[in-house]
């Protein structure tokens, strides 16, 4: 319990106080409640007095009726916090949750796959408000009422009290038995039902294909796979509490039932009177109420736990740590020294002892088989994880000394797989540099050879990305980055050279827009392409995880190494562009050297 309400509270975050003062008014307003339904045994007892003694009926019949009135003003009090935070809480909860989306680690956001994290912002965020919002004091209400009527049972006849006890004690191992098993419960379907929203992501961006493969069915296996799990887990979930639940609800009976036989047998040898047992009833009636609607509550407080759990995991996750050490970048070379570095869960490290130089505005190409450790270096430059040995410095800088956002005010980076927001092409190539004039993005079109296109689109610089889609080719869609990267003006450009076979034309423009981009900077690119590795100033060549050669394209044909052996296979082979040539080639001569 104490865990629970410890994740309310930081998921109430800033209205952790309201959210405190309501669980006391809450408290509040069930004493009352009990205690009125309290008056209910010395008013009785004074109807049934010989003869009626109005005096203290009235009495009693004033202090219930002022005890209704107060809990009533409590009652609104409290619920009042359900209808004005609920929207604060839930607002603010997914705020938090972006900021923590954005400074999580690129690692861990690789991790997580879209429709995970789109349940945590989404429906976990809404179970997690709801818990804090009504379930918690419905939970007081459930805890105070009994405890209050249990005492003033007792007060009167202990004997009557302790059939109350009995089932109270009896009803423990089952609400705990119940707790577990409809946790583990929720958490499996909560898992089951994340793991149906990621493929429903995943079913709907990937139509295309599916369409194309004619598995576009609502029957497509892979849907209905994780559909039929999600129904399970939910059967599953309700069976085991099943029986808990009507063993529990059979207790209260019972309980309820023994209270009246004992009461009675009491009456019949005249040691309790017909009054006070009829007060007691009504009362004990309260008493069990609140336990058969425990069961159902359990079930929501157990929802919302999973759901607190959920977010709370998200809000926990640390961003990298930084070691600032005062220092920002003054020039843009870039080094790695000793790199060594495997991913989260991975036995194999993706780079060995990785030592390599970027002079500062020349460019260096990475190339080498797929699966060969370029993309985990470009990346470890943008801090997408920390090195596990070995440090990477920007400007003599160690990377792992700046934020990631003071890192990233540096570098530009252009992947294969473009993403385009849902918004004007202006907003998206705008993005590169937020606040940056219309006409600055013009000029970063036309750097990108982008200009001509985008002024034909219907709206020009005014068409939103959506209604357009799939309209763009690949190769208008990689201008746009380039747009964004040239806007953003960072001294590094990181760039996945495009393996899309573009056309011809399209290929030419692609080209001049990334010559404009690399122009005076310091640029990485994976290369794919000949013609880009031919004139890199340095070729890196990388193998397992390791580099093996590096110079220019003249000194590495010199040494008899794998890069001659490409360069052999490239030439003999007609087309000379094609990176999968480079990398069977690479794949064959790994192969015949063992
Ligand atoms: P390249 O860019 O040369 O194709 P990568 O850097 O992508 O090579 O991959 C290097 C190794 O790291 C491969 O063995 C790959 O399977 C592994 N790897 C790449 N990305 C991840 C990731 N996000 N999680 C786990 N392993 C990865």
């Amino acid at each position: 319990m104490k865990r629970i309400l410890g994740l309310m509270m930081r998921a109430a975050g800033p209205y952790a106080p309201q959210f405190r003062t309501t669980l006391r008014i809450s408290m509040l307003a069930s004493l009352v409640q009990a205690l009125a339904y309290a008056t209910f045994i010395p008013l009785l007892a004074a109807l049934a007095a010989q003869p009626v003694d109005t005096a203290t009926a009235w009495f009693w019949l004033g202090v219930l009726a002022v005890l209704v009135a107060v809990e009533g003003v409590l009652r609104l009090r409290e619920s009042s916090f359900t209808f004005d935070y609920w929207h604060l809480v839930t607002g603010e909860m997914r705020t938090r949750l972006g900021d923590r989306l954005r400074s999580m680690p690129q690692q861990e956001l690789a991790r997580r796959d879209a429709g995970d994290l789109t349940t945590v912002v989404g429906s976990n965020v809404t179970s997690a408000a709801t818990g804090i919002s009504s379930f918690s004091t419905l939970f007081v209400r459930l805890v105070t009422v009994p405890a209050v009527i249990g005492l003033v049972v007792l007060v009167v006849d202990w004997r009557l009290a302790m059939v109350l006890v009995v089932a109270v004690v009896v009803s423990v191992p089952l609400l705990r038995r119940l707790r577990f098993l409809s946790n583990t419960g929720f958490r499996r379907v909560d898992a089951a039902n994340a793991d149906a929203a990621g493929r429903i992501v995943e079913y709907v961006q990937g139509l295309p294909v599916f369409k194309a493969t004619g598995q576009a069915g609502a029957d497509s296996p892979r849907l209905a796979e994780v559909f039929d799990h999600q129904r399970e887990a939910n059967a599953e979930s309700n069976r085991s509490a099943s029986v808990p639940v009507a063993a529990l609800q059979f207790l209260v009976q019972v309980a309820v039932v023994a209270l009246v036989a004992l009461g009675a047998a009491l009456v019949l040898d005249a040691r309790l009177t017909l009054p006070l047992l009829l007060a007691i009833v009504v009362a004990a009636a309260r008493f069990a109420e609140p336990l058969g609607a425990a069961v159902t509550m359990t079930k929501l407080f157990e929802m919302s736990e999973a759901a607190l759990g959920r977010v709370s995991e998200v809000l926990d996750t640390e961003p990298l740590p930084t070691r600032p050490n005062g220092r920002a970048p003054e020039s843009f070379d870039i080094t790695f020294t000793g790199v060594g570095f495997t991913y989260d869960g991975r036995t194999e490290p993706a780079l060995r002892d990785v030592s390599l130089e970027v002079p500062e505005r020349s460019l260096t190409a990475l190339v080498g088989p797929s699966g060969s450790g370029k993309t985990t270096a470009t990346r470890l430059i943008t801090r997408f994880a920390d090195p596990q040995a070995g440090v990477v410095r920007l400007g003599g800088v160690d990377v792992g000394t700046l934020a990631p956002e003071e890192l990233m005010r540096h570098i530009a980076v252009v992947f294969q797989d473009v993403y385009l927001f849902d918004d004007t092409i202006l907003a998206n190539i705008a993005m590169g540099r937020p606040g940056a004039t219309r006409a600055e993005v013009v000029e970063a079109a036309r750097a990108a050879n982008a200009h001509a296109f985008i002024e034909n689109l219907p709206d020009g610089y005014n068409t939103r990305v959506g209604e357009i889609g799939s309209a763009l080719s690949g190769g208008e869609r990689q201008r746009i980055s380039i747009a964004r990267a040239i806007l953003k003006d960072a001294p590094v450009v990181l760039l996945d050279e495009p393996t899309a076979a573009l056309d011809t034309e399209s290929e030419v423009v692609v080209q001049q827009a990334i010559d404009n981009l690399v122009a005076g900077r310091t640029v990485v690119v994976i290369a794919h392409r000949l013609s880009t590795v031919v004139r890199a100033d340095q070729i890196i060549v990388f193998e397992q995880g390791g580099v093996v050669q590096r110079g220019t394209h003249a000194e590495l044909l010199g040494e008899q190494g794998r890069y001659a052996q490409m360069w052999r296979a490239q030439t003999r082979a007609k087309n000379w562009r094609l990176a999968p040539t480079v990398e069977a080639s690479f794949r064959r001569s790994a192969r015949s050297a063992g």
